[in-house]
């Protein structure tokens, strides 16, 4: 007999979409990952390291020279204090600090709010620890979170809420009205907000990051994920961090020290290094990006697809109705099979797989590699 949370599970859908664009050569627009590797100075910090050592164990909570930077970091860009000592904890990514964290906060009949859509790690972890998932919907057009749809799910048994900030799949930075609304449900009880803010730098449009710590009362009762791979684009590293207040820190540590138990030295001291000294890379990517947003948006308006607001992340969501009947799986597909153009069906981040008419597009490529998408569902549409 298996855990019917994993054998029940389809293959994750960016493996199945890459896989499908491998074996048709289309350009991928599904799976978010940048097409070019973050700064050298990382990488050259990394690799010496690598090769003078030491290469074994660092120590559990993560190498405190990463630690530090880690803090200095929360400090620098949004006024945050944490102790390097024992509010910060390195663990193997972004969603190995998610697992820990959901492990940590809640276990067997303990239920935890997730933002549909949802990316796609966090409900099988917290059923894997035994939780109960509690899901409020966001609602297209705008995938805004209001305050009566999570009134609608938080209650007595809530142990944790669980929130992306920027948000993949739907491409929005919560806006602090929004934030601190989450705030206000949460005051007064003892919930835990796990704030998964792994794309913090990918804000665009001049707005500011909000860590939902920063808001009243918040800072005690946030657990603060981030990313290196997201920061430095630099994905197949696997380095993110989680920081909070001690006395939830602690916990994470030891959920955190049986997951992985530690990750590479030589990448934490390439991170450490990169936080310290590279932070002009996340900001030009970020413009980078931007432009990158504005021309898939502009392009994908022509074609008919209805574009919803991208005010952050990788990803760009759009309806679409006006262009085919077919659900969204069937649609990506055939686009894939027939344009050359892989992107993400936005069901597959629903449990009740509806809606159904939207899609998900990466734009964390080559400028040069999403015109000529474009260019290529232009010509398939055109030929329909
Ligand atoms: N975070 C990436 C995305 O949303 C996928 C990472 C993965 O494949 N696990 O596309």
């Amino acid at each position: 007999m298996t855990n019917p949370v994993f054998s029940s599970l389809p293959t994750s859908i960016f493996q199945h979409i890459t896989m499908l664009a491998l074996k048709h050569d289309a350009l991928n627009l599904g799976q978010g990952f940048p097409d070019e590797d973050g700064p050298l100075s990382l990488r050259q910090v990394a690799a010496k390291q690598l090769l003078d050592g030491p290469n074994q164990y660092p120590p559990s909570k993560g190498s405190a020279v990463l630690r530090q930077a880690v803090a200095a970091h929360a400090a620098r860009f949004y006024g945050l204090s944490y102790d390097p000592e024992d509010e910060v904890v390195i663990t193997s990514g972004g969603t190995e600090a998610v697992t820990a964290a959901l492990m940590a906060m809640a276990g067997a009949g303990d239920e935890v709010v997730m933002i549909e859509p949802t990316y796609d790690s966090y409900r099988p972890m917290a059923e894997a620890a035994g939780a109960v998932v509690k899901s409020v919907k966001l609602e297209p057009p705008g995938w805004r979170l209001t305050e009566d749809a999570l009134r609608a799910v938080v209650g007595p048994k809530t142990r944790a809420i669980l929130i992306n900030s920027p948000h993949n799949p739907a491409g929005r930075a919560f806006s602090r009205e929004e934030l601190e609304v989450l705030a206000k449900v949460v005051s007064g009880t003892d919930i835990v907000v796990i704030c998964d803010e792994v794309y913090e730098h990918l804000v665009y449009d001049e707005r500011p990051h909000v860590p939902l710590a920063t808001l009243a009362g918040m800072r005690g009762r946030v657990l603060k994920i981030g990313s290196a791979g997201k920061i430095f684009s630099l994905t197949g590293w696997k380095v993110g961090w989680v920081m909070g207040p001690r006395e939830l820190v602690s916990v994470v540590t030891k959920a955190h020290q049986f997951l992985t138990f530690t990750t590479s030295p030589a990448l934490q001291l390439g991170v450490a290094h990169g936080l310290t000294h590279e932070m002009d890379f996340p900001i030009q990517t970020t413009r980078r990006l931007q432009k990158n947003r504005d021309i898939l948006a502009a392009g994908l308006t022509k074609l008919g697809f209805a574009v919803q607001p991208c005010e952050g992340t990788y990803f760009l969501t759009a309806g679409i109705s006006k262009l085919t009947n077919e659900k969204d799986f069937a649609f990506c597909e055939r686009l894939i099979r027939e344009a050359g153009v892989a992107l993400i069906p936005l069901s597959a981040f629903f449990k009740s797989g509806t809606p159904d008419s939207y899609v998900r597009f990466a734009f964390c490529k080559q400028q040069a590699l999403i015109e000529q998408s474009l260019d290529r569902l232009e010509k398939y549409f055109a030929k329909q």
